[in-house]
């Protein structure tokens, strides 16, 4: 058995075992791969975004250059979009001479705004001839203008895409609220979802919209600056989850689930450990039964073999001793003949077609019957041979044949299991709903664990006195099932070294 228990541990848990630790390792490593994965979805989000303003500038830079300087279709365009403040036009080498075109609602704030934006046009010389050069090699570059110390405009400038000497660049001066409000906002309630919000903020954080308008709450996971308006940055908010809560929710679930596989596996093997320990037990069991029954059958026919050839060679003189061998052949027979019948009905039973006849009868008249026929013989092997019958005993619905049989069983193995004190009482008891029939003895007894195991098939109690006792382990079994299918009930009181009770008790027949 300890080696099947190696087996089971080395086949089935180790290789298990080594599985889910790989497994874990594995699953730490998805994780990171998710996380990675997830945090680069996240990155081209923001990147979208940024995409989305630099393609919107870019529609209004074409716009513009088809507008091809004409005054009032520029401020007819700036009229139409409330997020450019002023459209200029300047010379790289001029720029003091810059042109600026504002609506007329702006007009009033014009000289200021176009002070600041000539000053940071100045502090940005470098970055406008670069895109002068753009325009000479003939393309359009978008470059935003570094605006220090101005939060609430944007200027944006282009190389013009015309033949017009006088002004090679184009540039917007944005208002970034308006634009962040107005055409940006649209477009994140669009992109983001129930996982996460939003958020544009300018650095001073004195400006912030966030997707789902509501004041945004979780920590930012990642932040952009915005391509196009520098001192602005957009952001992504986890509201709910975060992807570490997500990460590490789903580690503990595997970790769970793995957890009640090991003990489901633990489980299994413990019940097939166990499984087949019994079958290995029973099939011990089965051997021994085997050479016990054929130990059981060669004694009786030896003996009979023995005694029938003395007499058939004519070799006993004496008619005593005679009629002694007959004696002895005729009781050797009868044992014979009971292992014979208790194996076949033993067969009979466990294939479920032993027969029974029920009647009414009183268990008084049972006993009494074995009484009679076992008494001379108990007697002759030294037994005090007892009985102690209730008067009036109820009558019991029963197969009188089979409680006999059942009976006798008890008896026989009083006999068998008792040493020095030979005693044994047959009593009937009534309980009122019931009827009880104890044998008992004052032989070797049963000892506490081997009582629960004595009516098993083809157990028997391997140590002890008992070794040299003859049996075959399955009297009490037979004996089990034949009260079983009465419907009643058998117990056992027993210790070692004093003695047995069985006692048998069937419910009284109510129909009498
Ligand atoms: P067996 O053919 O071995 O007697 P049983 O099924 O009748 O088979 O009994 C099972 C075992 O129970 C016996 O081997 C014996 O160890 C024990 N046993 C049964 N009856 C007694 C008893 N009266 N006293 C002590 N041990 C008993």
């Amino acid at each position: 058995m300890k080696k099947i228990g190696i087996v089971l541990l080395i086949i089935i848990i180790l290789p298990i075992g080594f599985l889910i630790f790989n497994e874990i390792g594995k699953l730490s490593e998805t994780e990171k791969v998710l996380e990675e994965t997830y945090n680069n979805q996240l990155q081209t989000i923001l990147f979208s975004v940024n995409q989305y303003s630099d393609d919107i500038l870019n529609s209004w830079a074409n716009k513009v250059n088809e507008l091809n300087e004409d005054d009032q279709l520029l401020k007819n365009f700036i009229n139409e979009n409330l997020a450019i403040k002023s459209i200029f036009l300047l010379n790289d080498e001029k720029i003091e001479s810059a042109k600026f075109i504002f609506d007329e609602k702006l007009i009033s704030s014009s000289d200021s705004i176009k002070s600041v934006v000539k000053s940071i046009l100045v502090s940005n010389k470098d970055l406008i001839s670069r895109l002068a050069e753009y325009q000479k090699a003939g393309y359009r570059k978008l470059e935003p203008l570094q605006v220090n110390n101005v939060s609430d405009l944007a200027v944006v400038v282009f190389s013009k895409q015309n033949d017009n000497k006088v002004y090679t660049i184009t540039g917007f001066v944005i208002n970034p609220q308006e634009f962040v409000r107005k055409i940006l906002l649209p477009r994140l309630q669009q992109i983001s979802q129930e996982n996460f919000i939003i958020l544009v903020r300018d650095n001073e954080n004195r400006f912030i919209v966030s997707s789902n308008n509501t004041n945004y709450s979780g920590q930012v996971e990642f932040e952009k600056q915005m391509w196009l308006i520098p001192h602005y940055k957009i952001g992504i908010v986890l509201t709910g989850e975060t992807i570490q809560d997500l990460i590490r929710n789903r580690a503990t679930n595997n970790m769970i689930l793995i957890a009640i596989l090991l003990l489901v596996l633990i489980a299994a093997v413990i019940f097939v450990y166990r499984a087949v320990k019994k079958e290995l037990e029973l099939a011990q069991l089965k051997a021994d039964f085997v050479s016990n029954v054929s130990h059981e059958l060669r004694t009786p026919l030896a003996l009979i073999s023995m005694f029938a050839e003395t007499l058939e060679l004519d070799r006993v003189k004496n008619d005593e001793k005679k009629k002694e061998y007959y004696s002895i052949i005729s009781q050797e027979a009868n044992r014979l003949g009971r292992i014979v019948n208790s194996i076949l009905n033993f067969a009979k039973m466990e294939a479920g077609k032993r027969k029974f006849n029920f009647e009414s009868i009183n268990l008084n008249d049972v006993v009494e019957n074995i009484y009679q026929t076992y008494s001379y013989h108990l007697q002759n092997k030294g037994f005090k041979f007892e009985k102690q019958l209730t008067e009036n005993l109820p009558e019991v619905n029963a197969d009188a044949e089979a409680i006999s049989e059942a009976i006798i069983n008890l008896i026989d193995n009083a006999v068998k299991y008792s040493a020095d004190l030979k005693e044994v009482t047959l009593k009937t008891i009534s309980t009122g709903n019931g009827v009880i029939v104890e044998v008992t003895d004052k032989g070797i007894g049963i000892s506490p664990e081997d009582q629960k195991k004595v009516f098993d098939k083809f157990f028997r109690v391997s140590s002890g006195l008992i070794h040299n006792v003859k049996g075959t382990g399955i009297g009490l079994s037979l004996v089990k099932q034949i009260i079983e299918a009465h419907k009643g009930t058998i117990e056992l009181v027993s210790e070692p070294g004093k003695g047995s009770t069985f006692r048998i008790i069937l419910p009284i027949d109510l129909n009498n």
